[in-house]
């Protein structure tokens, strides 16, 4: 990825992408990329053709959560003399982060416009091939890159992550708003709440709502879209997370049963 000016949008790389779906957040650390890794995992585990971008410029998870943290995509050249970037496959996911061009442990310098580039770049530029599904992992909040990939893009619809915690809610609000917001106008698929509850394995039938019960819900009756889960603040989701190996590739009945769930009211 080079900070030079990309070509007008040409979205020839895309034509073969049935859905491209963002997972979004108001808030870092909600658990949007968890989210966005493991609804790529069980898409793939149902037969789809996934692909993953993380957009998320300021804070990319791919590298870690797919324990590629040293990968480097490479490149082809077209018949036409354009080079196009290969994605990353891994657990039958197509990936590719804009942490894999960027030195890990040092920060990001890009101002606005030359993030929106780099962006733009892992839609155009790339040899996605055919694909079921494009998620598209955002940057918290609502900024420079939303802008571009909302209004550069075929975008399907949107998915917006939360914690149940009224600091979260108040900036998932301003997410939502933002799809609705006319220019931009992507439909919303619905809200899932992460981290909902807690079980203690020795009173495996009490849900603790640590931090509040249902914020989720009523946020998607506010904005009329769907609700499409709880998941509960589980210790191997965030073991997975760090050893490189998304937990809905693991035999977990509660979790399968969840993000299934998750996978089909979007799919
Ligand atoms: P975001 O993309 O919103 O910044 P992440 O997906 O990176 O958030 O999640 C932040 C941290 O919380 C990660 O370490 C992740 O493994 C952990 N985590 C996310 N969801 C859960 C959960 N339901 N239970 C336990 N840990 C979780």
């Amino acid at each position: 990825i080079t900070s030079r000016v990309t070509q007008p949008t040409n979205s020839s790389s895309l034509d073969n992408i049935k859905n491209i779906i963002l997972v979004s957040s108001g808030k870092g650390g909600v658990g949007k990329s968890t989210v966005a890794s493991n609804l790529a995992v069980v898409l793939a585990k149902d037969g789809a053709k996934v692909g993953l971008i993380d957009a998320d410029i300021y804070g990319p998870s791919v590298p870690t959560m797919f324990d590629l943290v040293d990968a480097k995509p490479g490149a082809e050249e077209t018949a036409d003399g354009k080079t196009k970037i290969l994605p990353i496959e891994k657990y039958g996911i197509k990936l590719l982060s804009l942490g894999f061009f960027a030195d890990p442990g040092q920060p990001v310098p890009w101002r606005g416009p030359m993030a929106s580039n780099a962006v733009k770049q892992l839609f155009n530029d790339t040899n996605w091939g055919e694909l079921d599904y494009l998620i598209v992992d955002l940057p918290p909040g609502t900024g420079d890159i939303h802008i571009t990939i909302t209004q550069s893009f075929p975008i399907s619809g949107a998915v917006v992550v939360t914690t149940p915690q009224q600091v979260a809610l108040a900036d998932t609000h301003k997410g939502l708003a933002m799809f609705r917001m006319p220019g931009i106008n992507i439909p919303i698929l619905g809200v899932i709440e992460n981290m909902s509850y807690f079980t203690p394995e020795e009173l495996p039938e009490n849900k603790y709502y640590i931090f509040g019960k249902g914020g989720g819900t009523k946020l998607a009756e506010r904005f009329d879209v769907p609700f499409l889960g709880e998941i509960p603040i589980i210790q191997s989701i965030a073991e997975a997370g760090d050893n490189g190996k998304p937990v809905a590739l693991n035999e977990n009945p509660l979790l399968d049963v969840i993000f299934g769930d998750i996978a089909s009211k979007i799919a």
